[in-house]
């Protein structure tokens, strides 16, 4: 019997699952053995989207958990926009980006090269055409790959392991103990949408390039407790939506790159802009009396 969806983890004898799992517990290593076997010419695509462009309808990301604000926003169809975007979170999303699509094109030459038995999807689809629970709410996102194992060539999968790829600085890399709660949080969304049973998150260092090991507690089953939160929590915000109430901020380093801060204005943007023209302003009159000098009278270098 297959492992290939949620129900399945019902349905499999427990001694059935732990093989299942021993075999997704192996991926880490055969990625590394792919990597220092890889003697392939390669090139790939890389693209990403702007925030006014993304689709319309609720982000997995955004049920994270850190704001309930963006999924209200969204249900009430505002317009994401990324034109405040400080440029130090820009370049990091860009190279970001970057390291998914190679991590990406690694799996789907390391699954070329399986004589059939294992397959990767790429960058898989969720939206309401293409899922029930997204119907329900609504939700278009795209979840980095599934790796499908198959007992021979061209057969139908017999086990389906999600992949999540997470990049992180060398310091936030050293003090990962498990997947980041708002990560948990996402992959469950992508794991309940695609009825995926299994989810790998390949956390990599940005500094060493080291991943974790595709191990517990990187690897983990679907968590039907975490998804009743989400789903309960998401209810809310539906009803919220329906009596156009909108719910509290709550506010974070994710302000600065949510996609609906400008609409927003969260308290702790509002204090750095404010920070940051009042710095202007001092620049600029330091300059001035650099220049003209207090009174008009020029001020030696090195004086002020
Ligand atoms: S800007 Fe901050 S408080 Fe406002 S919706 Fe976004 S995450 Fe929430």
């Amino acid at each position: 019997m297959p492992l290939t969806t949620i129900e399945d983890l019902h349905k499999e004898p427990r001694d059935r699952l732990a093989l299942y799992q021993t075999w997704a517990y192996d991926l880490g290593d055969m990625y590394d053995k792919f990597v220092r076997e890889d003697e392939d010419n390669v090139s790939f695509e890389v693209g990403w989207h702007g925030a006014s462009s993304r689709s319309a309808g609720i982000h997995a990301s955004e049920l994270s958990g850190e704001c309930q604000r963006p999924v209200w926003y969204s249900l009430m169809g505002e317009a994401r926009s990324d034109q405040e975007l400080d440029p130090f979170w820009k370049k990091k999303f860009r190279v970001g980006h970057v390291y998914h699509a190679m991590v990406q094109e690694d799996w789907r030459r390391l699954c070329e090269k399986s004589d059939g038995l294992l397959t990767f999807e790429r960058e898989v689809r969720i939206s309401p055409e293409l899922s029930k629970i997204a119907k329900q709410y609504d939700i278009q996102s795209s979840c980095d790959g599934i790796i499908n194992f198959h007992d021979k060539p061209g057969a139908p999968p017999i086990m389906r392991v999600g992949l999540e790829i997470k990049t992180e600085s060398p310091d936030q890399f050293k003090d990962l103990k498990e997947p980041k709660a708002q990560h948990r949080r996402q992959t469950c969304v992508y794991m309940k949408c695609l009825d995926v049973p299994l989810l790998y998150t390949q956390y990599i260092n940005k500094g060493t390039q080291n991943i974790v090991p595709s191990k517990p507690p990187w690897v983990f089953t679907f968590d039907f407790q975490l998804w009743n939160a989400i789903e309960k929590e998401a209810k809310q915000i539906i009803h919220l939506a329906t009596i156009n109430e909108i719910p509290p901020r709550s506010e974070g380093i994710w302000c600065e790159f949510c996609g609906y801060n400008k609409i927003c204005g969260p308290d702790t943007l509002v204090r750095k802009a404010k920070r940051e023209a009042g710095k202007k302003a001092r620049d600029a009159r330091n300059k001035r009396i650099r220049t003209v000098g207090v009174g008009g009278i020029r001020t030696p270098k090195g004086s002020l």
